[in-house]
């Protein structure tokens, strides 16, 4: 048996006290872990992922995609910009960069990606957790969705006690390889911060599309510090999910590099784990 509750009808009859961006309010349902099912209303059931993390590998990192564009098939998600320039972290249809100094900044429509994952925010409450360490949340998250084959995506919202990220620095054309520039990135700790982390997880039949299990990205509530990350102790905070039973899977077809490019001698699931692992 599924129960979902809608929290409210409208952020305005909500007076619901935590932080959720405006837009989430509405939309949070709550749901037993395995009962988190995919919710079709608006789309919400579709991850749109445009170009992949193999093509990533060769070094194939023009923008090819823009933010304008991205945000017609979601108001959530993250993704780097052309030249591994930056962490992206999307919310609530607001977009923020996390370059090389480990700051925060808002980017515009204009901003060009190679690599993004994208949707419609429908998360549904799951549980919450307090003194937990990432890779311990990332396997309960899994066990308690019972979706290992399955694409979803999870939001922790909370205090972190301990947070490391990273952001790769920007390269220039002609670009290098994702290993090679797996070593030109800084990385940044903070202790006791509040924010968000965003992840999507993808099954392990889909290493190479993506990372084969969890993605994810942070930004603080005050919005001044992000990036990839790479550990974690949550302090306390809400979980929420929610799950895909659609990949929406764009290439970017007209891009020369991308046409002209033989994947046969990439080792590309291997370059993936080494750089994103
Ligand atoms: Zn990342």
């Amino acid at each position: 048996m599924t129960y979902a509750i809608y929290l409210a009808a409208s952020p305005r009859e909500s007076g619901i006290a935590w932080a959720f961006p405006r837009r989430y309010r509405g939309r949070v349902t709550q749901s037993r872990g395995s009962q988190i099912k995919p919710i079709t209303a608006h789309n919400a059931n579709q991850l749109y992922q445009h170009g992949t993390l193999a093509l990533l590998v060769p070094g194939l990192l023009e923008g090819t995609t823009t933010l304008g564009e991205l945000l017609r098939h979601g108001d959530t998600g993250i993704g780097t910009g052309e030249g591994l320039d930056g962490e992206l972290i999307i919310l609530d249809g607001i977009a923020y960069k996390v370059g090389s100094s480990g700051a925060a900044e808002r980017v515009g429509d204009d901003f060009t990606m190679p690599f993004a994952n994208v949707h419609h925010a429908a998360f549904q409450y799951q549980c919450e957790r307090a003194d937990i360490g990432l890779e311990d949340l990332n396997k309960r998250i899994v066990e308690a969705n019972g979706r290992a084959n399955t694409f979803f995506s999870v939001i922790v919202r909370g205090t972190f006690s301990f947070i490391k990220t990273r952001a790769v620095i920007k390269q220039q054309a002609p670009y290098p390889k994702l290993v090679e520039v797996a070593d030109r990135q800084a990385m940044f700790l903070r202790h006791d911060v509040k924010g968000t982390m965003l992840g999507y997880f993808s099954p392990v039949m889909f290493h190479g599309a993506a990372v084969a299990g969890f993605h994810e990205h942070f930004l603080s509530d005050d919005r001044t510090f992000g990036g990839h990350v790479l550990d974690a102790v949550l302090d306390h905070g809400r979980i929420y999910s929610q799950v895909f039973d659609t990949l929406v899977q764009h290439l970017p077809v007209d891009d020369p590099d991308y046409r002209n490019h033989d994947f046969s001698h990439d080792s590309i699931a291997d370059d993936i784990t080494r750089a994103e692992g």
